[in-house]
């Protein structure tokens, strides 16, 4: 078998390549031997880009027929984890707030007059009206607010009814 191949013939082994033709069946259209096709189509960029559809030459046919049987039963396994994730999924760690103890300041509380800037605001006698003598708590607040801690907490509204009630009950009783 001559190396010498014409337009032709190469046109020919391309149409038999698109044709899925193997490299033994194309040879046995030309008359020539298995090796001397896959050698042409080795050696000719247009056929080596058409490549055998079925040979030992034709990875990218060996490939995508692999990839075929292969990928569907990964895509139903592929399914069940997915679905198995979701499910374990972790639930939110639950963030407990520190509760802060807070004592009442226990001063004897000074008049209006006499508080700083920085001096609880929160009054902590009840006068009767017209007497006056209103007294304040005047622990150190902290900046910009109005009361100290505890009273700041008093202020907003933090505990429960009965905490707050019960404060209330005990400033009548003083009283
Ligand atoms: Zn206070």
């Amino acid at each position: 078998m001559s190396n010498f191949w014409t337009p032709e013939q190469d046109k020919k082994i391309a149409e038999c390549l698109a044709d899925g033709m193997s490299a033994s069946q194309i040879a046995a259209v030309f008359g020539c031997s298995r090796n001397a096709i896959v050698g042409r189509v080795h050696r000719n960029r247009e056929l080596r880009e058409i490549g055998f559809a079925r040979s030992t030459g034709s990875r990218k046919a060996v490939t995508v027929k692999d990839v075929s049987i292969s990928t569907r039963p990964r895509k139903i396994r592929g399914g069940t984890p997915n679905t198995t994730r979701m499910k374990r999924v972790k639930p939110a760690p639950v963030i407990v707030p520190e509760v802060v103890e807070l004592v009442e300041p226990s001063g004897s509380g000074l008049p209006l007059h006499e508080l700083s800037s920085r001096s609880c605001r929160w009054c902590i006698n009840d006068p009767a009206p017209g007497e006056g003598g209103h007294l304040f708590c005047a622990e150190v607040t902290e900046i910009g607010r109005p009361y100290c801690a505890y009273h700041y907490r008093k202020s907003i509204g933090k505990g429960t009814y009965a905490e707050r009630s019960a404060d209330d009950v005990l400033l009548k009783v003083a009283a």
